[in-house]
């Protein structure tokens, strides 16, 4: 068999994108391997974000080169791929930087793969395409065995691009329109991935809450109607959704939290800052007290939910005054996680074009103060949960022998000590410790009766 390594970079619509690229080379006769070195084909699914992303993926390609040549020298062929946002919005721009590419592949043009890399063979190819076309009809489902191998939660995309167009960011054209998959579609898929092992799925979009696919009676289907769906098809113990805008957060999606035992306690609803006059130069279209109401919201429908956010530093024209209220919205609203960045101009963006942009130095202490602060109300969140028991799903063996590792409901990482359970049980654990990235805790009860796990 040929082998070919993927390395995915970014958000979790690129590990998605990753998988499926491997789905389909696996009917190409591809097996996947874990380093570039032997494979026969690389591929690169990257990551447009940031400069500093796109900075890595340059890097990545100059020692792929080398690995390019010397495989050359003994007389194997090496073919270079790069997929993903950087593909779509540098495009041939890359062969010239990179001549040892052989192939740029858009984000919405990588079921044609097959037929791409066979013209790569003779000449050099790109294809950043943004078709109407419904890439998903086209992809093979994975096989039972690549399922497997990827454990006991996986992520589904149900929702592409972006029409919000905020000022920062280039996802509404790497990315493209809005497009929600069809009910049926995601439907069989999650079947598909519930009947092998699965028992968490992670429904994933761009903009995720802003789902309106049609449904198997011809009507527009909603965020919350796809869920009430997912939690309906049996070994499916768990369900989050990711990643979500404030405007789109409807009452029956809220209402899902309270009603849905399989939706998780945890919502990542990225606010990006707390100055009214920054998230309107943001183009967010909504101020930080509708985030804090919003908030108030969810936390009635489902008083244990564990919120977490992105935050930009830096947007131009941020003073002191309003980055104070980025800390204060932080220290009211008590996250249990959030990532937060400098801001990165990001060409062809709206916000690329101001010129207050804010000093480097500046920025950095900024980041440094508000890491700072996520941190601590991160590990205060963790430190509240020793001396509680909660529901843990075990997802793989532990570092030392006699160890599983799973998740807790609010998406933390818990280690226990255990010898009779397997992979793919929800157990009862009582938390007695924390650690920096843990939580370490005692079984008090035995894996629960619908567990299938894969060892299974
Ligand atoms: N759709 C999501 C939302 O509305 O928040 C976010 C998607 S984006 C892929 C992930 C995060 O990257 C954003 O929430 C934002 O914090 C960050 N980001 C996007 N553009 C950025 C930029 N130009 N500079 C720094 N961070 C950026
Ligand atoms: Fe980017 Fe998210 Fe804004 Fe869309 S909603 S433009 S993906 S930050």
């Amino acid at each position: 068999m040929k082998k070919v390594h993927i390395k995915s970079f970014g958000c979790q619509m690129n590990v998605y994108d990753g998988q499926r690229m491997a789905d389909i080379l696996s009917h190409q006769g591809y097996e996947e391997t874990a380093t570039p070195e032997g494979a026969d084909l690389i591929l690169l699914n990257t990551c447009h974000i940031r400069d500093r992303a796109v900075q890595k993926v340059y890097t990545e390609l100059g020692k792929l080169r080398d690995i390019k040549k010397a495989q050359g020298a003994e007389g194997q062929e090496t073919k270079i791929v790069v997929a993903g946002c950087v593909a779509q919005a540098e495009g041939g721009e890359i062969q010239r930087r990179q001549p040892a590419v052989d192939l740029v592949v858009g984000p919405q043009a990588y079921h044609r793969l097959p037929e791409l890399l066979a013209e790569a063979g003779k000449r050099r190819v790109v294809d950043t395409d943004l078709p109407i076309e419904d890439k998903f009809g086209f992809l093979p489902a994975p096989k039972r065995q690549a399922i497997l191998a990827r454990g006991v939660s996986a992520f589904v995309t149900v929702q592409e691009g972006c029409d919000k167009f905020c000022a920062f960011c280039v996802v509404p054209y790497t990315r493209g329109a809005e497009f929600s998959r069809p009910v049926a579609q995601i439907m069989a898929e999650v079947e598909r991935l519930a009947e092998a092992g699965v028992r968490d799925v992670t429904l994933i979009g761009q903009n995720v809450n802003a789902y309106h696919g049609e449904g198997p009676d011809g009507a527009v289907w909603s965020l919350a109607r796809l869920m009430h769906r997912v939690a309906a098809v049996p070994g499916i113990a768990r369900i989050r959704y990711t990643t979500s805008h404030p405007r789109d957060m409807d009452s029956d999606l809220i209402a899902a939290h309270r009603d849905l035992p399989q939706v998780m306690p945890f919502l990542h609803l990225p606010v990006q800052a707390g100055s009214d006059r920054i998230l309107a130069a943001m183009n967010r279209k909504h101020t930080g007290d509708e985030y804090r109401r919003l908030i108030e919201r969810i936390r009635e429908a489902r008083p244990d939910i564990a919120l977490s956010s992105d935050f930009i530093v830096g947007f131009p024209g941020e003073t002191d005054a309003d980055f104070e209220e980025t800390i204060r919205l932080v220290d009211e609203i008590g996250f249990a996680s959030s990532y937060s960045f400098n801001y990165s101009p990001r060409p062809g963006t709206p916000a690329a074009e101001l010129t207050a942009q804010v000093p480097r130095e500046l920025m950095n202490e900024r980041l440094y103060r508000l890491q700072a602060r996520i941190e601590h109300h991160r590990q205060a969140f963790n430190a509240a949960m020793v001396g509680r028991t909660v529901d843990v799903l075990l997802e793989r063996a532990g570092r030392y022998p006699g160890q599983l590792a799973g998740k807790s409901p609010y998406l933390q990482a818990v280690q226990i000590e255990s010898e009779t359970n397997q992979i793919g049980d929800i157990v009862r654990v009582m938390i007695e410790r924390t650690s920096t990235n843990s939580l370490f805790g005692r079984l008090v009860e035995p894996g629960d009766a619908s567990g299938k796990g894969l060892a299974a």
